[in-house]
């Protein structure tokens, strides 16, 4: 349920849920506010990864760390960032201070991620978000924690879990090492072909065919109800260049292995080169390092 109302509101932050904007908001707002989501904070966010899909600097969510940031960060955050289940629980994290390297906070209006006429739209969102945990609240006063620690915390901690896990396999893990780019090399149709479909089994239906993620990098804006069909239009277009998921089982068990891998080999790029690849920190991964 937590998943469904989050794809919604991505939808509603996309502008394909309604042609009515201030529907999209509204909506939006009741939505990703009720599963504690910053609606404006994490739709423009959102909004910028999706204009620098595929870039070092500039993507926004899970793009990987030059060499010299890396460095930078302390023994024990490295290894917590690439050790399960700990990068799994990265979004409320990230929703407050970004990546590192990266300054500011979605729920901050003067924060390095909005633009200065974004401001009252921060604030509105921050509201509302404040007006959902003092709901919760209440409600854990009035139930009780027991009670709200099932009805909703659990369920939460479900939810960051299945978000982390699907946003980081549509960008990392393929089996060949995908380039990620800088400067001249960047194009939006090159980042957005990095991306990666996944099959989820039994899940697709279920979770809204959020699997079909090339298709939403080349077209945000289709809503998520057509991109089944728009992905199948897609792939005689693409050629090539559409990588088709690997066939998942009822239930996607074979993208625990792939995001195994992918967490011990995938540490950071170099600090130079418009084309560059994942490298291997081989204090992270003395065993093996393919
Ligand atoms: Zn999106």
């Amino acid at each position: 349920m937590f998943w469904a109302l989050f794809v919604l509101g991505h939808d509603c932050g996309h502008g394909s849920f309604s042609s009515d904007a201030k529907l999209n908001s509204v909506v939006g707002h009741f939505l990703h506010s009720s599963i504690l989501v910053p609606y404006h904070g994490w739709r423009i966010s959102h909004r910028t990864h999706h204009q620098n899909h595929g870039h070092v600097e500039n993507d926004e969510s899970w793009h990987p760390l030059p060499e010299k940031i890396y460095n930078s960060l302390d023994s024990i955050t490295r290894k917590l960032r690439f050790s399960l289940p700990f990068p799994m629980l990265a979004y409320p994290f990230y929703l407050w201070g970004r990546s590192p390297g990266k300054k500011g906070s979605h729920f901050n209006p003067s924060s390095d991620l909005f633009l200065p006429n974004e401001k009252k739209d921060i604030i509105t969102s921050t509201s509302c978000w404040l007006s959902m945990a003092a709901i919760l609240a209440g409600l854990t006063c009035f139930m009780g924690p027991l009670q709200m620690l099932k009805l909703y915390f659990v369920p939460y901690g479900i939810f960051v879990m299945w978000l982390d896990f699907v946003t980081y396999l549509h960008h990392h893990g393929h089996q060949d090492k995908l380039p990620w780019y800088r400067g001249k090399e960047w194009s939006y149709l090159r980042g957005g072909l990095t991306t990666l479909d996944r099959d989820y089994g039994w899940i697709n239906n279920i979770h809204h065919d959020i699997g079909t993620h090339v298709i939403h990098h080349l077209f945000p804006q289709i809503p998520h109800y057509h991109l089944v069909e728009a992905t199948e239009a897609a792939k005689p277009v693409l050629g090539k260049y559409y990588r088709e998921p690997e066939k998942s089982g009822p239930l996607p068990f074979h993208l625990l292995g792939v995001l195994a891998r992918s967490m011990r080999v995938d540490h950071f790029v170099s600090d130079v080169g418009d084309v560059v690849y994942y490298q291997t920190d081989p204090q992270l991964s003395p065993r093996k390092s393919d």
